[in-house]
Protein backbone atom coordinates (compact mmCIF):
# COMPACT_ATOMS: atom_id res chain seq x y z
CA UNK A 1 0.00 0.00 0.00
CA UNK A 2 1.31 3.34 -0.86
CA UNK A 3 1.71 6.38 1.56
CA UNK A 4 2.02 8.63 -1.18
CA UNK A 5 -1.32 11.53 -2.12
CA UNK A 6 0.27 12.00 -5.77
CA UNK A 7 -2.13 10.73 -8.49
CA UNK A 8 -1.41 9.01 -11.69
CA UNK A 9 -3.68 9.76 -14.49
CA UNK A 10 -3.40 7.17 -17.26
CA UNK A 11 -5.64 7.85 -20.52
CA UNK A 12 -6.75 4.93 -23.70
CA UNK A 13 -8.61 5.67 -25.90
CA UNK A 14 -10.53 2.88 -27.09
CA UNK A 15 -11.96 2.17 -30.77
CA UNK A 16 -13.58 -1.17 -31.56
CA UNK A 17 -11.06 -3.01 -29.14
CA UNK A 18 -12.80 -5.88 -27.77
CA UNK A 19 -10.74 -8.47 -28.41
CA UNK A 20 -7.96 -6.74 -26.24
CA UNK A 21 -9.51 -4.63 -23.16
CA UNK A 22 -8.99 -7.48 -20.65
CA UNK A 23 -5.71 -8.30 -21.59
CA UNK A 24 -4.47 -4.85 -21.84
CA UNK A 25 -6.41 -4.12 -18.14
CA UNK A 26 -4.52 -7.45 -17.03
CA UNK A 27 -1.00 -5.94 -18.10
CA UNK A 28 -1.54 -2.35 -16.89
CA UNK A 29 -3.34 -3.23 -13.37
CA UNK A 30 0.17 -5.62 -13.07
CA UNK A 31 2.31 -2.73 -14.25
CA UNK A 32 1.41 -0.39 -11.78
CA UNK A 33 0.86 -2.51 -8.79
CA UNK A 34 4.46 -1.54 -7.56
CA UNK A 35 3.76 2.49 -8.50
CA UNK A 36 3.83 4.93 -4.97
CA UNK A 37 1.07 6.56 -6.65
CA UNK A 38 -2.73 6.79 -6.49
CA UNK A 39 -3.85 6.04 -9.67
CA UNK A 40 -7.24 6.66 -11.78
CA UNK A 41 -7.44 4.52 -15.24
CA UNK A 42 -9.48 7.29 -17.55
CA UNK A 43 -10.70 4.74 -20.37
CA UNK A 44 -12.26 6.59 -23.80
CA UNK A 45 -15.15 4.68 -25.84
CA UNK A 46 -14.40 6.92 -29.41
CA UNK A 47 -18.07 5.52 -30.76
CA UNK A 48 -16.93 1.95 -30.99
CA UNK A 49 -19.47 0.05 -33.41
CA UNK A 50 -18.16 -3.43 -31.45
CA UNK A 51 -18.78 -4.78 -27.51
CA UNK A 52 -16.16 -2.38 -26.85
CA UNK A 53 -18.59 -0.21 -24.35
CA UNK A 54 -19.91 -3.12 -22.81
CA UNK A 55 -16.48 -4.63 -21.62
CA UNK A 56 -15.36 -1.29 -20.43
CA UNK A 57 -18.37 -0.97 -18.46
CA UNK A 58 -17.99 -4.24 -17.02
CA UNK A 59 -14.79 -3.67 -15.81
CA UNK A 60 -15.89 -1.07 -14.02
CA UNK A 61 -17.57 -3.57 -11.28
CA UNK A 62 -14.29 -5.37 -10.87
CA UNK A 63 -11.45 -2.18 -10.56
CA UNK A 64 -13.33 0.92 -8.90
CA UNK A 65 -9.93 3.12 -10.32
CA UNK A 66 -11.71 2.62 -13.79
CA UNK A 67 -13.35 5.60 -15.44
CA UNK A 68 -15.20 5.37 -19.14
CA UNK A 69 -15.68 8.68 -21.05
CA UNK A 70 -18.12 7.17 -23.51
CA UNK A 71 -18.00 10.20 -26.83
CA UNK A 72 -21.31 10.80 -28.70
CA UNK A 73 -19.71 9.21 -31.64
CA UNK A 74 -15.95 8.18 -33.43
CA UNK A 75 -13.97 11.25 -33.09
CA UNK A 76 -10.64 9.78 -33.94
CA UNK A 77 -8.13 9.20 -31.47
CA UNK A 78 -6.41 12.60 -31.39
CA UNK A 79 -9.44 13.97 -30.08
CA UNK A 80 -10.68 10.76 -27.85
CA UNK A 81 -6.79 11.60 -26.11
CA UNK A 82 -7.27 15.09 -25.44
CA UNK A 83 -10.64 14.23 -23.82
CA UNK A 84 -9.32 12.11 -21.62
CA UNK A 85 -6.19 14.63 -21.22
CA UNK A 86 -9.16 17.30 -20.30
CA UNK A 87 -11.06 14.70 -17.43
CA UNK A 88 -7.44 13.40 -16.26
CA UNK A 89 -6.84 15.17 -12.39
CA UNK A 90 -3.67 13.32 -12.15
CA UNK A 91 0.07 15.06 -11.08
CA UNK A 92 1.77 12.93 -13.78
CA UNK A 93 -0.70 11.88 -17.32
CA UNK A 94 0.01 8.69 -19.12
CA UNK A 95 -1.94 8.51 -22.67
CA UNK A 96 -1.49 4.75 -24.09
CA UNK A 97 -2.83 2.70 -26.74
CA UNK A 98 -5.30 -0.58 -26.15
CA UNK A 99 -3.67 -2.55 -28.40
CA UNK A 100 -0.32 -3.26 -26.21
CA UNK A 101 2.08 -2.08 -28.86
CA UNK A 102 3.63 -0.01 -26.22
CA UNK A 103 4.45 -1.97 -23.19
CA UNK A 104 2.62 -0.53 -20.06
CA UNK A 105 6.00 -1.86 -18.01
CA UNK A 106 7.32 1.16 -19.21
CA UNK A 107 5.33 3.29 -16.76
CA UNK A 108 7.58 2.82 -13.89
CA UNK A 109 10.49 4.30 -15.71
CA UNK A 110 8.87 6.81 -17.12
CA UNK A 111 7.44 8.13 -13.35
CA UNK A 112 11.41 7.72 -12.42
CA UNK A 113 12.07 10.74 -15.18
CA UNK A 114 9.08 12.64 -14.08
CA UNK A 115 10.51 12.84 -10.83
CA UNK A 116 13.66 13.56 -11.92
CA UNK A 117 12.06 16.77 -13.04
CA UNK A 118 11.08 16.17 -17.13
CA UNK A 119 7.70 17.69 -17.74
CA UNK A 120 7.48 15.41 -20.60
CA UNK A 121 9.08 11.69 -20.91
CA UNK A 122 7.88 9.59 -24.39
CA UNK A 123 8.64 6.30 -25.39
CA UNK A 124 11.25 5.92 -28.51
CA UNK A 125 10.64 2.57 -30.59
CA UNK A 126 14.26 1.65 -31.55
CA UNK A 127 12.44 -1.20 -33.12
CA UNK A 128 9.32 -1.86 -34.71
CA UNK A 129 8.26 -5.37 -35.10
CA UNK A 130 5.95 -6.48 -37.01
CA UNK A 131 5.41 -3.27 -39.44
CA UNK A 132 6.25 -3.75 -43.20
CA UNK A 133 9.14 -1.93 -44.66
CA UNK A 134 7.72 0.65 -46.79
CA UNK A 135 5.70 2.00 -43.51
CA UNK A 136 9.02 2.55 -41.89
CA UNK A 137 10.34 3.73 -44.74
CA UNK A 138 7.63 6.50 -45.15
CA UNK A 139 7.57 7.50 -41.74
CA UNK A 140 10.95 8.11 -41.41
CA UNK A 141 10.81 9.86 -44.64
CA UNK A 142 7.66 11.88 -43.28
CA UNK A 143 9.59 13.21 -40.00
CA UNK A 144 12.64 13.92 -41.87
CA UNK A 145 10.69 16.09 -43.84
CA UNK A 146 8.48 18.27 -41.21
CA UNK A 147 11.61 18.69 -39.21
CA UNK A 148 13.49 19.95 -42.08
CA UNK A 149 10.41 22.66 -42.96
CA UNK A 150 9.03 23.39 -39.67
CA UNK A 151 10.14 24.90 -36.16
CA UNK A 152 9.05 22.28 -34.03
CA UNK A 153 11.21 19.72 -33.40
CA UNK A 154 8.90 16.64 -33.48
CA UNK A 155 11.18 13.42 -32.54
CA UNK A 156 10.83 10.56 -34.68
CA UNK A 157 9.85 7.03 -34.21
CA UNK A 158 7.90 8.99 -30.98
CA UNK A 159 4.46 7.42 -30.68
CA UNK A 160 1.11 9.06 -28.10
CA UNK A 161 2.98 7.09 -25.85
CA UNK A 162 4.14 9.67 -22.89
CA UNK A 163 4.20 10.68 -19.83
CA UNK A 164 3.19 14.44 -19.24
CA UNK A 165 3.63 16.40 -15.55
CA UNK A 166 0.66 18.48 -14.48
CA UNK A 167 2.36 21.71 -15.84
CA UNK A 168 2.61 20.04 -19.00
CA UNK A 169 -0.82 18.61 -19.18
CA UNK A 170 -2.55 22.51 -18.43
CA UNK A 171 -0.22 23.62 -20.85
CA UNK A 172 -1.49 21.26 -23.80
CA UNK A 173 -5.24 21.94 -22.20
CA UNK A 174 -4.82 25.90 -23.41
CA UNK A 175 -4.16 24.30 -27.03
CA UNK A 176 -7.60 23.99 -28.01
CA UNK A 177 -7.17 23.91 -32.03
CA UNK A 178 -9.56 21.69 -33.33
CA UNK A 179 -7.01 19.63 -36.06
CA UNK A 180 -4.95 18.04 -33.74
CA UNK A 181 -1.60 16.68 -34.29
CA UNK A 182 -1.16 15.68 -30.78
CA UNK A 183 3.12 14.54 -31.67
CA UNK A 184 3.52 17.94 -32.74
CA UNK A 185 1.58 19.39 -30.26
CA UNK A 186 3.12 17.46 -27.60
CA UNK A 187 6.67 18.70 -29.03
CA UNK A 188 5.52 22.52 -29.62
CA UNK A 189 4.10 23.22 -25.82
CA UNK A 190 7.87 22.94 -24.81
CA UNK A 191 9.27 21.83 -21.11
CA UNK A 192 11.74 19.83 -20.60
CA UNK A 193 11.66 16.52 -22.46
CA UNK A 194 13.45 13.13 -22.54
CA UNK A 195 13.21 10.02 -24.24
CA UNK A 196 13.18 6.68 -22.94
CA UNK A 197 13.78 4.00 -25.53
CA UNK A 198 11.96 0.28 -26.19
CA UNK A 199 11.62 -2.28 -29.01
CA UNK A 200 7.34 -1.52 -30.55
CA UNK A 201 5.66 -5.06 -30.64
CA UNK A 202 2.90 -5.74 -33.06
CA UNK A 203 -0.41 -5.44 -32.27
CA UNK A 204 -2.11 -7.80 -29.50
CA UNK A 205 -4.96 -8.72 -31.54
CA UNK A 206 -7.58 -6.56 -33.74
CA UNK A 207 -6.55 -4.84 -36.94
CA UNK A 208 -5.10 -1.43 -37.04
CA UNK A 209 -7.22 1.86 -38.01
CA UNK A 210 -5.19 3.47 -40.41
CA UNK A 211 -4.39 2.52 -44.11
CA UNK A 212 -2.43 4.52 -46.20
CA UNK A 213 -5.41 6.58 -47.11
CA UNK A 214 -5.47 8.03 -43.80
CA UNK A 215 -1.73 7.96 -43.57
CA UNK A 216 -1.74 10.83 -46.16
CA UNK A 217 -3.74 12.83 -44.60
CA UNK A 218 -2.83 12.86 -41.47
CA UNK A 219 0.83 13.50 -42.85
CA UNK A 220 -0.37 16.73 -44.71
CA UNK A 221 -2.70 17.81 -41.64
CA UNK A 222 0.19 17.49 -39.28
CA UNK A 223 2.95 19.53 -41.56
CA UNK A 224 -0.09 22.38 -42.13
CA UNK A 225 -0.76 22.54 -38.61
CA UNK A 226 2.92 23.11 -37.70
CA UNK A 227 4.57 25.44 -41.10
CA UNK A 228 3.27 27.64 -43.68
CA UNK A 229 6.45 26.58 -45.96
CA UNK A 230 4.41 24.20 -48.32
CA UNK A 231 2.62 28.19 -48.75
CA UNK A 232 6.34 30.04 -49.84
CA UNK A 233 7.08 26.88 -51.99
CA UNK A 234 3.88 27.98 -54.20
CA UNK A 235 5.27 31.23 -53.95
CA UNK A 236 8.69 30.12 -55.25
CA UNK A 237 7.28 27.56 -57.84
CA UNK A 238 5.44 30.56 -58.73
CA UNK A 239 9.03 32.72 -59.16
CA UNK A 240 11.00 30.48 -60.97
CA UNK A 241 8.38 29.23 -63.43
CA UNK A 242 7.28 32.80 -64.25
CA UNK A 243 11.23 33.58 -64.91
CA UNK A 244 11.40 30.58 -66.46
CA UNK A 245 8.34 31.08 -68.47
CA UNK A 246 9.64 35.04 -69.21
CA UNK A 247 13.37 33.22 -70.99
CA UNK A 248 11.57 31.04 -73.02
CA UNK A 249 9.04 34.13 -74.84
CA UNK A 250 12.00 36.03 -75.02
CA UNK A 251 13.97 32.98 -76.88
CA UNK A 252 11.07 33.00 -78.97
CA UNK A 253 9.87 36.11 -80.14
CA UNK A 254 13.93 36.50 -80.71
CA UNK A 255 13.72 33.44 -82.94
CA UNK A 256 10.94 34.56 -84.78
CA UNK A 257 12.01 37.90 -85.28
CA UNK A 258 15.79 36.46 -87.14
CA UNK A 259 14.03 33.42 -88.82
CA UNK A 260 10.63 33.99 -89.57
CA UNK A 261 7.22 32.62 -88.42
CA UNK A 262 6.74 28.60 -88.95
CA UNK A 263 3.48 27.27 -87.08
CA UNK A 264 5.41 24.48 -85.33
CA UNK A 265 5.86 23.40 -81.56
CA UNK A 266 2.97 21.96 -80.72
CA UNK A 267 5.10 19.56 -78.42
CA UNK A 268 6.44 22.45 -76.90
CA UNK A 269 3.36 24.37 -76.06
CA UNK A 270 1.60 21.36 -75.15
CA UNK A 271 4.64 20.78 -72.69
CA UNK A 272 4.61 24.37 -71.13
CA UNK A 273 0.54 24.45 -70.64
CA UNK A 274 0.68 20.88 -68.82
CA UNK A 275 3.31 21.96 -66.59
CA UNK A 276 1.74 25.41 -65.63
CA UNK A 277 -1.71 24.05 -65.32
CA UNK A 278 0.28 21.39 -62.78
CA UNK A 279 1.63 24.20 -60.99
CA UNK A 280 -1.01 26.23 -60.75
CA UNK A 281 -3.15 23.15 -59.03
CA UNK A 282 -0.61 22.49 -56.92
CA UNK A 283 -0.49 26.04 -55.63
CA UNK A 284 -4.45 26.12 -55.24
CA UNK A 285 -4.28 22.80 -53.41
CA UNK A 286 -1.92 23.94 -50.57
CA UNK A 287 -3.65 27.25 -50.31
CA UNK A 288 -6.88 25.15 -49.86
CA UNK A 289 -5.54 23.44 -47.12
CA UNK A 290 -4.75 26.65 -45.35
CA UNK A 291 -8.01 27.88 -46.27
CA UNK A 292 -9.29 24.82 -45.12
CA UNK A 293 -7.88 24.28 -41.39
CA UNK A 294 -9.10 28.35 -40.88
CA UNK A 295 -12.35 27.32 -41.99
CA UNK A 296 -12.79 24.93 -39.39
CA UNK A 297 -10.45 26.65 -36.84
CA UNK A 298 -13.10 29.96 -37.39
CA UNK A 299 -16.66 27.34 -36.85
CA UNK A 300 -15.31 27.17 -32.72
CA UNK A 301 -17.18 24.04 -32.57
CA UNK A 302 -16.39 21.80 -29.38
CA UNK A 303 -13.69 19.14 -29.99
CA UNK A 304 -16.12 16.60 -29.10
CA UNK A 305 -19.39 15.86 -26.64
CA UNK A 306 -19.41 13.34 -24.02
CA UNK A 307 -22.70 10.80 -24.22
CA UNK A 308 -22.14 9.58 -20.78
CA UNK A 309 -19.34 9.31 -18.07
CA UNK A 310 -19.10 5.59 -15.71
CA UNK A 311 -17.51 5.65 -12.90
CA UNK A 312 -18.09 3.21 -9.83
CA UNK A 313 -18.76 6.30 -7.39
CA UNK A 314 -21.72 6.82 -9.41
N1 LIG B 1 -8.28 4.80 -31.71
C1 LIG B 1 -9.30 5.66 -31.32
N2 LIG B 1 -10.09 6.23 -32.31
C2 LIG B 1 -9.91 5.98 -33.64
C3 LIG B 1 -8.85 5.11 -34.00
C4 LIG B 1 -8.04 4.55 -33.02
O1 LIG B 1 -9.50 5.92 -30.15
O2 LIG B 1 -10.66 6.50 -34.45
C5 LIG B 1 -7.42 4.19 -30.67
C6 LIG B 1 -7.29 2.67 -30.75
O3 LIG B 1 -8.35 2.04 -30.07
C7 LIG B 1 -5.97 2.42 -30.06
C8 LIG B 1 -5.16 3.64 -30.47
O4 LIG B 1 -6.11 4.65 -30.83
O5 LIG B 1 -6.06 2.40 -28.65
C9 LIG B 1 -4.18 3.35 -31.59
O6 LIG B 1 -4.88 2.83 -32.70
P1 LIG B 1 -4.18 1.84 -33.74
O7 LIG B 1 -3.52 0.73 -33.02
O8 LIG B 1 -5.25 1.51 -34.73
O9 LIG B 1 -3.11 2.79 -34.41
P2 LIG B 1 -1.54 2.48 -34.69
O10 LIG B 1 -0.97 1.77 -33.50
O11 LIG B 1 -1.52 1.66 -35.92
O12 LIG B 1 -0.97 3.85 -34.86
MG1 LIG C 1 -1.60 0.23 -32.63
Amino acid sequence: MQNNTELLSIIIPFYNEQEVITECQNRLSAAVKNIDMNVEMIYINDGSQDNTLNILTELLTTDPRIKIIDLSRNFGKEIAMTAGIDAAKGDAVIVIDADLQDPPELISDMITKWREGFDVVYAKRVERKGESFTKKLTASLFYKLINKISDTEIPENVGDFRLMSRQAVNALNEVRERKRFMKGLFAWIGFPQTAIEYSRDPRFAGETNWNYGKLIKFAVEGISSFTQEPLRLATYAGFITALGAFLFGFYFVIKTLIFGEAVQGFTTLITVILFFSGVQLLSIGILGEYVGHMFIESKQRPLYFVKKTYSSTN
